[in-house]
């Protein structure tokens, strides 16, 4: 069964594909994922006012265009003292779309007063699947899905540190140290940022992680 993953980032992909594969197991071979980049489809204006909201509208999005099933997934960073910010705003904090330097700069020059012990803060992602009214997909035993919509959240919690550090990852990853720590230091003897970790180090903590894992049951049943 297809399912339209409802980014224009590639690498998303298998990020995906390799939470379904550990969730489902063999039944993952039923499932071929492919990107809305790869079918030439428009990125939707994120109208949403919530992680939920705008998963939701994405996917709904696909959905509707395609025919076929969609996943699609939002996040941000959510920084304690900030209220809900930068929240749903995080990709543009400064102003301009995908500037992850700037959007650094404003939000650390933003807390600089803030003592080392106020700093708490938390990714949050929302992950949705929505299967449309008319889905032209078959299951192996010849069925139709039915409609659905579902969403889940994943989170991962931290703590935002006063300068960047690491090269990996990307957005806010340099200036955010997870609770969740894999069991080594850097060479400085200090916990990771997610930006000091690994792609698998991070993906086992990861809040996009959890709620892809926390959808799966769903992406199960889909494909019945
Ligand atoms: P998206 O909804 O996954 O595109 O994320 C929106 C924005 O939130 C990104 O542009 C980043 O600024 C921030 N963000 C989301 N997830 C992460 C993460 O895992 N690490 C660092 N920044 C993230």
């Amino acid at each position: 069964m297809k399912i339209v993953v409802a980014t224009h980032n590639e690498g998303k992909l298998p990020e995906i594909r390799n939470i379904i594969e550990a969730e489902l197991g063999q039944a993952a071979q039923h499932i071929e994922l492919v990107s809305a980049g790869s079918m030439n489809l428009p990125d939707p204006v994120e109208t949403g006012v919530t992680f939920e909201q705008n998963a939701l509208l994405k996917a709904r999005d696909v959905a509707r265009r395609t025919g076929l099933p969609a996943l699609a997934d939002d996040s941000g960073l959510i920084v304690d003292v900030l209220g809900a910010a930068p929240g749903i705003l995080s990709a543009r904090w400064s102003g301009v779309h995908g500037d992850d330097e700037a959007n650094i700069d404003l939000l650390l020059a933003q807390i600089a007063d803030i003592p080392d012990d106020k700093r708490g803060a938390r990714f949050n992602c929302a992950a949705a699947l929505v299967v449309p009214k008319h889905c032209g997909e078959e299951r192996a035993n010849g069925t139709t899905p039915k409609a659905e919509e579902t969403v889940k959240l994943g989170e991962m919690r931290g703590v935002v540190i006063r300068e960047p550090r690491g090269e990996n990852g990307f957005g806010y990853d340099p200036i955010f140290v997870p609770d969740n720590q894999p069991g080594r230091r850097n060479a400085n003897g200090e916990k990771l940022t997610s930006a000091e970790m690994t792609a698998e180090e991070k993906n086992a903590i990861s809040h996009r992680h959890k709620a892809f894992v926390a959808l799966a049951p769903e992406i199960k049943e889909l494909i019945g």
